[in-house]
């Protein structure tokens, strides 16, 4: 018997070891999300070559920087990206619903040995061989966000909460947006819906939000946080204080995943924040940031300086993700940003199934997909930072957990889901993408007679199950 000295108490354990190691031990080199690059990647894009560190966290230097165009783009990459590639780019480009804005940050980050694989390069580059025609049941607006909307931009579709669309600009623009019908500038296929940053259309979302008394949780979304003035995120948020049954509120930004330096720089702007913040805890309100990184590459040591100054502001910071195929669609990709987030204390909070956008068909998954990444990732770390898999229900259901669903017919791809606190009584469906399914479905879907079968013999048998 060995006598081992802990603390002040003395116990004794059998054997030479007191120590025993039932679980076998990590070897160190396996645990790689805690590994943020801290190199100067960028100076990899031939025009940045000179560019220290200091030039490169100015936000102001990002801003300026930022790819606007595809002849930017092209520009920027053409010594490092093949000929192929920039061709195929140029043919994404015209095909695609959204506008084109990408952070230097987020273009050094790609990998351009290899960009077709690159998970960053495919959630804001399009290229023409990827794309895939668009399952018939893509929509532009898939959320009927402008449908539950009492005033324009602002959606109240949850019985305590609503969300707030006070810009149409983000610091980049995503290919996969559910808000393409209104963010970014019109494109050769689409007209966009129009949202300025504009008081007048704000004063009237406060009054709204003022007058029914049932709501205390806000979203402020957009467009993007990033791209509000300090004084906007000033107005925004005490007017939001001022509103005595608003108990919390959250602003939404890409901007942490894809322009992390802003936090580091733009002194004025975290000051805004800080300030809304420190009032919101005083008033006992809580005041958060919901940011959106998708995979571990755009967590860098920048990320983590970012996310300290945030969490030494004791600003809690939440993330949601969108589930892309190529993108996180791993079990062990989609476990390593969720370490890696909460490695740098941020929260993962929700994975979303892809929304039915139009023009994004080769980044949707199955709901099986979504199923089977989260039964591997649930255990893995902390379950508050485990994030929750949801189908965010297209016609307005709201989100549900993926696994929730009524109905899931596997040979069509349609899943069916119910939200008894949202909209009773209804039934909604999403669809799993055409490729997925076999040929014979697959036209089955491009046929209105057989289209309209199939999914009334899929929502019948959901019903009949319903209880
Ligand atoms: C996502 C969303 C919210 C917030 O929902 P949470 O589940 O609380 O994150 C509110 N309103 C709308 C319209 C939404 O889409
Ligand atoms: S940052 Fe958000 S709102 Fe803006 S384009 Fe990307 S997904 Fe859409």
């Amino acid at each position: 018997m060995n006598e081992v000295q802990i603390d002040d108490s003395t116990i004794k354990i059998g054997g030479d070891d007191p120590i025993k190691h039932l679980r076998p031990k990590v070897a160190e080199e396996s645990i790689t999300w805690r590994e943020l690059r801290r190199d100067a990647f960028w100076q990899n894009i031939p025009g940045w070559k000179e560019v220290d560190y200091e030039t490169f966290i100015s936000s102001k230097w990002q801003e300026r920087n930022a790819i606007t165009n595809p002849k930017k783009l092209i520009k920027a990459v053409q010594d490092i990206a093949s000929p192929e590639f920039i061709e195929d780019v140029k043919a994404g480009f015209a095909a695609a619903p959204m506008a084109v804005r990408i952070s230097p940050y987020a273009l050094a980050l790609i990998d351009w040995e290899d960009p077709y694989n690159d998970p960053i390069r495919r959630q804001f580059l399009p290229v023409g061989s990827q794309l895939e025609p668009d399952h018939p049941m893509l929509t532009l607006d898939s959320l009927h966000e402008q449908e539950d909307s009492p005033t324009k931009g602002l959606t109240h579709r949850y019985p305590d909460k609503a969300l707030f669309l006070t810009l149409d600009t983000c610091p980049v623009y995503c290919r996969f947006c559910t808000r393409s019908y209104a963010v970014g500038l019109d494109t050769e296929t689409v007209e966009k819906v129009q949202l300025k940053a504009n008081e007048e259309r704000w004063a009237l979302a406060f009054k709204y939000m003022r007058e029914r008394k049932e709501l205390e949780d806000v979203v402020i979304s957009g467009g993007d946080m990033y791209r509000l003035k300090p004084d906007q995120i000033r107005e925004i948020g005490h007017a939001l204080l001022d509103i005595p049954h608003i108990r919390r509120f959250r602003f939404a930004t890409k901007g942490l995943a894809i322009q992390p330096m802003k936090i580091l720089t733009d002194t004025d702007w975290v000051d805004a924040v800080t300030e809304v913040t420190d009032r919101g805890r005083k008033m006992h309100k809580e005041v958060v940031i919901h940011t959106h990184f998708n995979t571990a590459n755009e967590v860098t040591g920048i990320s983590q300086d970012a996310m300290n100054l945030l969490f030494e502001r004791g600003i809690t910071v939440r993330n949601q993700s969108v589930f892309q195929r190529g993108v996180n669609d791993d079990p062990d990709q989609m476990t390593e940003l969720v370490r890696r987030l909460g490695y740098i204390n941020v929260h993962p909070y929700y994975v979303y199934v892809h929304d039915l956008v139009q023009g994004t068909e080769d980044l949707r998954t199955m709901v099986a997909t979504a199923i089977r990444v989260e039964k591997r990732v649930r255990g893995a770390t902390a379950g508050f930072n485990t994030p929750l898999f949801v189908v965010d229900a297209p016609g307005g259901g709201g989100k549900r957990d993926a696994h929730s669903y009524e109905h899931y017919d596997r040979e069509t791809g349609i899943s069916v889901y119910t939200a008894p606190a949202v909209k009773k009584g209804e039934f909604f469906t999403y669809f799993d993408p055409l490729r997925s399914l076999n040929p014979d479905i697959q036209e089955a879907w491009h046929n209105p007679v057989k289209r309209e079968e199939m999914l009334n013999d899929v929502v019948q048998t959901a019903k009949a199950r319903y209880i």
